[in-house]
């Protein structure tokens, strides 16, 4: 039976492990509080002290955690996963993190004899417990293919970008978009109010005209009803993932002025309330001045 070690049981990484415990795999988790594990526990995964306890005779270790300073803490940190992984092993990174953080952790690992690949993902939390996520993937052919099995369970779509740090480039790109679009629906939202539209129709053409991308479909109706129940992905990661597309991009394309408004934003929603579902973006842009 093929071993996973699986680190960071949150919202997307609580479902995620229990695909491979679907699967049929000997799964050791680790989270850094320990009660999201529990109904895990029940379901036959075995729960590990550590991270580098959980990486024991594993075959590939995944983590999905919040950032940079997360991934950096339980790979490489004082109980980190990388001190315990046999040569050859598979560490794969479905966090989102900044390109140059993928990097250097490529080559970190690299120079142990392990083996990193960038896997972020998109998909809700309900996809990922599905096992429906799309994987963004950057690695050596070679090394897909061995990650293969490890993927099967937790994506139905797999992309693979190019390179190690490749996957990342497209996440940070795709989510720094979604940034954009949810921050100017906002405003549009909010204007609309200012003039006095019936915001029951402004909601439903948003979410059927030429504008209606995924992102305005699935915050239109719930910023115009102030909606924000089942928060899935927060203004705290939002703003992240949009400061590591900028810094990204700043090393490619400086400047980029669309895409500092919508971080700066989204630093505005995350001083708000950064564990709040980031369609609270139009309490922001709505507030009196
Ligand atoms: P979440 O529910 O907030 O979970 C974050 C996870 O990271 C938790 O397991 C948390 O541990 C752990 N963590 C945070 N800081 C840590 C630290 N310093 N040391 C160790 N562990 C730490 O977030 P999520 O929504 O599952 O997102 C996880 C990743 O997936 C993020 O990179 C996010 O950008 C990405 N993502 C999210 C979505 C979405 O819709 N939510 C979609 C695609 C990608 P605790 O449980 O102890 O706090």
């Amino acid at each position: 039976m093929p071993r996973v070690a699986f680190i960071g049981l949150g919202k997307m990484g609580h479902g995620m492990a229990g695909r491979y415990l679907d699967a049929g795999f000997e799964v050791a988790v680790w989270n850094r509080s320990k009660p999201k594990a529990d109904d895990l526990l029940e379901r036959g995964a075995h729960w590990a002290t550590s991270p580098e306890d959980a990486a024991i005779d594993a075959d590939a270790v995944v983590t999905m955690v919040a950032d940079d300073e997360a991934s950096q803490r339980v790979w490489l940190g004082t109980d980190g996963a990388a001190a315990n992984m046999k040569a050859g092993t598979l560490a794969i990174e479905c966090s989102t993190v900044s390109h140059r953080h993928a990097l250097e952790m490529s080559r970190e690992f690299n120079s142990r004899g392990l083996i990193y690949i960038d896997c972020p993902v998109t998909g809700l939390p309900e996809a990922a417990a599905a096992g429906k996520l799309t994987l963004l993937v950057g690695a050596d052919p070679a090394d897909l293919e061995k990650a293969q099995p490890y993927l099967a369970p937790i994506g139905s779509t797999i992309r693979h970008f190019g390179a190690v740090g490749s996957g990342t480039v497209f996440k940070l790109i795709n989510n720094l978009m979604g940034a954009v679009q949810i921050a100017s629906l906002a405003e549009g939202v909010a204007i609309a109010e200012q003039a006095g539209l019936d915001m029951n129709l402004v909601a439903e053409a948003l979410s059927t005209g030429a504008v209606a991308s995924p992102q305005v479909i699935r915050h239109s109706k719930r910023m115009v009803a102030r909606d924000f129940s089942g928060a899935t992905f927060t203004s705290g990661l939002r703003h992240k993932d949009a400061a590591y597309a900028v810094a990204l991009a700043e090393t490619l394309l400086p400047g980029v002025p669309v895409s500092r408004a919508a971080l700066e934003a989204y630093e505005r929603a995350k001083a708000h309330a950064p564990d709040g579902d980031e369609g609270q973006m139009i309490e922001i842009v709505s507030r009196p001045k």
